[in-house]
């Protein structure tokens, strides 16, 4: 079965981690066929819409929030780290701080509703505010250097988890970069993961 097929696939019961593996393996192959950053956020915007047009596949350990922070779950780095694929989860009235990318990434909402507040740094080091959306279910943005790369990510639902899936073109736990306070302060941060355990993509024995 191809990759794209995989993604498509429906479920038969439980969660279908197959759905996740045919989409690492078609970002790979887009990746190995061009490095140009548009080209990229396009076909991958695509591919994420797929991944997350069905809510049926991401398992249970990687939805959970935390009482306090929001959860940042590495799903899949490639062994290259040229991308790498995550599950962010935020309880009701979570958010997080301004902050930057260095390197382009995909968000994609897969559960709930998140409000996206977006920066730019002028000359003189301040912050402006440039405009703000909520993302709903199956909606894609896109966020880099090139087009924009601050900005701050709530939860836009008040009474439950929203939980999105981010594709970045990096291993975006271990990039250096920033977060801003309100008179544009940058304080570098390298996020880390909150799991040590991430999805088996490889033990195709159930699907054969
Ligand atoms: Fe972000």
């Amino acid at each position: 079965m191809n990759a794209l097929a995989a993604i498509d696939r429906p479920v038969e019961g439980g969660t279908d981690i197959g759905r996740l593996r045919g989409f690492v393996t078609a970002f790979a192959d887009l990746l190995a066929a061009t490095r140009d950053e548009r080209a990229i956020l396009e076909s991958g915007r695509a591919l994420l819409a797929r991944l997350i047009a069905r809510d049926d596949w991401l398992p249970e350990i990687f939805t959970r929030p935390h009482p306090d922070r929001y959860q940042q779950y590495l799903l899949h780095c490639d062994s290259r780290e040229r991308f790498s694929v995550v599950s962010f989860v935020w309880g009701p009235g979570q958010s997080t701080p301004v902050h930057d990318h260095a390197v382009w990434g995909l968000v994609g909402v897969l559960r709930g509703a998140e409000k996206v507040e977006r920066f730019r740094r002028q000359p003189s080091g301040g912050l402006v505010a440039t405009g703000e959306d909520i993302l709903h279910e199956r909606q894609v943005d896109a966020v880099s250097p090139r087009i924009g790369d601050i900005h701050r990510v709530t939860n836009a639902l008040s009474d439950r988890p929203s939980i999105s899936i981010h594709v970045y073109g990096a291993n975006i736990g271990a990039v250096e970069r920033a977060t801003y306070a309100p008179d544009g302060t940058p304080k570098t941060f390298i996020s880390g993961y909150a799991n040590s355990v991430i999805p088996n993509l490889w033990d195709r024995s159930r699907s054969a």
